[in-house]
């Protein structure tokens, strides 16, 4: 059996004035949102998005993911619209979790918007996700460069995210656990500041998980810090070197899960157990 040995930081940055970034972690589950809408909408939306996914993967399969962001979507609709303060507010949402699939076990995973999961196998860093932005559609159209998209003065806008529409298209994916792997799932304030070459470092030669989301965050700081930071780092463990219990039969009826506030501040909420797969895409990647 497979398990998440888990470490995640967030920081507000250095420009900010408040964290609008959350992520969530239980076993076998990570997630990181990364929220938009003036005063306080992005921070309740990403968190709700954070929230709905631990919540949802009640089973450990790949269509509770999607499920947990198409009720996250609903969700930040219903309380937007019921909140005048609240309006507009939106996010992004990838997830990645342990699944059950026919002949096993797998990673499951989701994304929406523009923050990223990554891979480190050995030396290389791969880019699991595609962008929702509009630079990745100008590059793919061939109309600017990466290198161009990368300093693009409308870089932030996201062509996806949740909170915009009834019906959010969500890109899942499945992957094979290898033990030694380490994903990162992150949001745009870590690589707009951090070239993927420092990541890759940072991820293939901090072997601690913990100091390696932190120095994460301080490379991001030390790039500008112009936007929220969040790291959360899963490494593919053996189920008794994980985080947390991720075998199902491990879990108690209840688990404890942690979840960040916008404060920086985590707050500790209690949820039903994760445990419930499907289909594979894998996109566009580089090597270091
Ligand atoms: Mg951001």
């Amino acid at each position: 059996m497979f398990g998440f040995r888990i470490a995640a930081a967030t920081h507000i940055g250095v420009a900010r004035q408040i964290n609008q970034d959350s992520y969530a972690t239980a076993p076998g589950l990570v997630v990181v949102a990364d929220g938009m809408g003036g005063h306080r909408g992005g921070e309740v939306a990403s968190a709700i998005a954070a929230k709905e996914m631990i919540h949802r993967f009640d089973l450990p399969v790949l269509d509770a993911l999607v499920a947990g962001v198409e009720h996250a979507n609903r969700r930040i609709l219903d309380e937007a619209a019921a909140d005048p303060n609240l309006h507009g507010m939106g996010t992004t949402v990838v997830a990645l979790g342990l699944i059950e699939v026919e002949d096993g076990v797998a990673l499951g995973a989701i994304n929406v918007g523009d923050s990223r999961m990554y891979r480190l196998t050995g030396n290389v860093l791969e880019q699991l996700t595609e962008d929702h932005s509009l630079v990745e559609a100008l590059v793919r159209e061939g109309r600017i460069t990466p290198a161009e998209a990368e300093v693009h003065p409308q870089r932030n806008i996201v062509t996806r995210a949740l909170g915009v529409i009834e019906h959010v298209e969500v890109d899942s994916f499945h992957f094979v656990p290898k033990i030694g792997d380490r994903y990162l799932l992150c949001s745009d304030g870590l690589f707009n500041e951090v070239d993927a070459h420092t990541i890759a470092t940072i991820l293939a030669t901090e072997a601690d998980p913990d100091v390696a989301t932190e120095k994460l965050v301080a490379a991001a700081n030390q790039g500008g810090g112009r936007d929220n930071i969040t790291a959360v780092i899963a490494d593919i463990v053996t189920a008794d070197e994980a985080s947390m219990p991720s075998k199902p039969e491990a879990l108690a009826n209840r688990t404890v899960v942690e979840v960040s506030e916008p404060t920086n501040e985590h707050a500790t909420v209690i949820v039903d157990e994760p445990l419930q797969g499907a289909v594979p895409k894998q996109r566009w990647s580089w090597r270091r």
